[in-house]
């Protein structure tokens, strides 16, 4: 399953600093238990946190005439690095500057030059704290019942492919499945079984998807949400159509079911390509038209 927190992964630090030095020495200090990335101005550095995520930035307090803690400012301000860790370093030694970078949401200071054991403990326990909180986050992504991301997850990841498809201009297509007559389902052979069938078509669903990019999530009730990032409409056309197969295939017993006997879903497939104007509400939409398209057609169907 890929949550898009893998908190075994080597961490990422983000250096930013025009002195080449202390680059040299961050990238020597961490060399076998981080990746570091570097940045030489401010701009770069806001740039390369908001696309790559790093774990943490070491910020230098001044770049130039350039000041840093209004970056740091900036940073947290926005919801896609709020949550990444800011270590300023400075090279003034009063304390007023390091009040100032607190207030400005930094986590700490480390004054210059940089001192090697003190740069290694604060920023390894920095780190720590980022991974619990990594794992937290994971946590409370994940849907209790089928194990599978949930809806918070959904929301919050379709916002990420998004940004990340405008800018590098690729397709991003969305499934909406279904399960058909399920409230039956639950009338007929309880709702534990009900529960027990969830989880089944959450399995079968994701041993479905062969892309480490695909994103399975819990959408709410009976209903998944697959995205698809970087998938043109034929390639979703045939996920979509090979996971409508694999619930057929199960043949989970539903007597009750109007069409073939046992549990079948329908699904709605949508294909945007995002550019600055768009919005993932318009992808939602597009695939829940189609999924109500596969239920009035008659169920058990794709549409797209
Ligand atoms: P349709 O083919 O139009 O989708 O009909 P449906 O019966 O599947 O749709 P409806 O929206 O009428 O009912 C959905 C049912 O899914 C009702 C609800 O009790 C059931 N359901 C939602 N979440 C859960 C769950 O966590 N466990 C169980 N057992 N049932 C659930
Ligand atoms: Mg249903
Ligand atoms: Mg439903």
């Amino acid at each position: 399953m890929n949550t898009g927190n893998n908190i075994t992964e080597k961490p990422t630090i983000l250096a930013v600093d025009d002195n080449p030095s202390s680059f040299d020495q961050i990238s020597n200090t961490f060399r076998d238990s981080a990746s570091i990335l570097s940045a030489v101005n401010y701009q770069n550095g806001m740039e390369i946190a908001e696309n790559e995520q790093p774990d943490l930035i070491l910020l230098n307090e001044k770049i130039k005439e350039s000041d840093g803690l209004e970056v740091c400012l900036a940073l947290q301000k926005s919801p896609e690095t709020r949550n990444i860790p800011i270590i300023i370093m400075s090279n003034s030694s009063e304390n007023s500057n390091e009040a100032e970078s607190i207030n400005a949401g930094a986590v700490d200071f480390i004054f210059k030059p940089l001192n090697e054991g003190i740069l290694k403990a604060r920023v390894e326990n920095q780190l720590r704290q980022k991974n619990n909180l990594d794992f937290l986050k994971t946590l409370s992504s994940i849907d209790a019942l089928t194990e599978i991301p949930n809806r918070r997850f959904f929301d919050e990841r379709l916002d990420q492919e998004w940004k990340r498809a405008t800018r590098e201009r690729y397709s991003i297509s969305l499934l909406m499945i279904d399960i058909d007559h399920f409230k039956s389902y639950n009338d007929t052979y309880g709702h534990l079984q009900g529960d027990e069938c969830l989880k089944t078509v959450a399995r079968n669903l994701s041993q479905n998807l062969w892309r480490s990019s695909d994103i399975i999530t819990r959408y709410g009730g009976e209903e998944f949400a697959v995205i698809l990032p970087g998938t043109p409409s034929y390639s979703a056309l045939n996920v979509a159509k090979r996971l409508w197969e694999s619930i057929s295939a199960l043949e989970i017993e539903h007597s009750s079911s109007l069409s073939v006997g046992h549990l079948t879903v329908s699904i709605g497939l949508a294909t945007l390509s995002p550019n600055e104007k768009t919005k993932p509400h318009q992808l939602i939409e597009l695939a829940d038209k189609n999924l109500y398209k596969s239920k009035t057609d008659g169920r058990n169907r794709v549409t797209g």
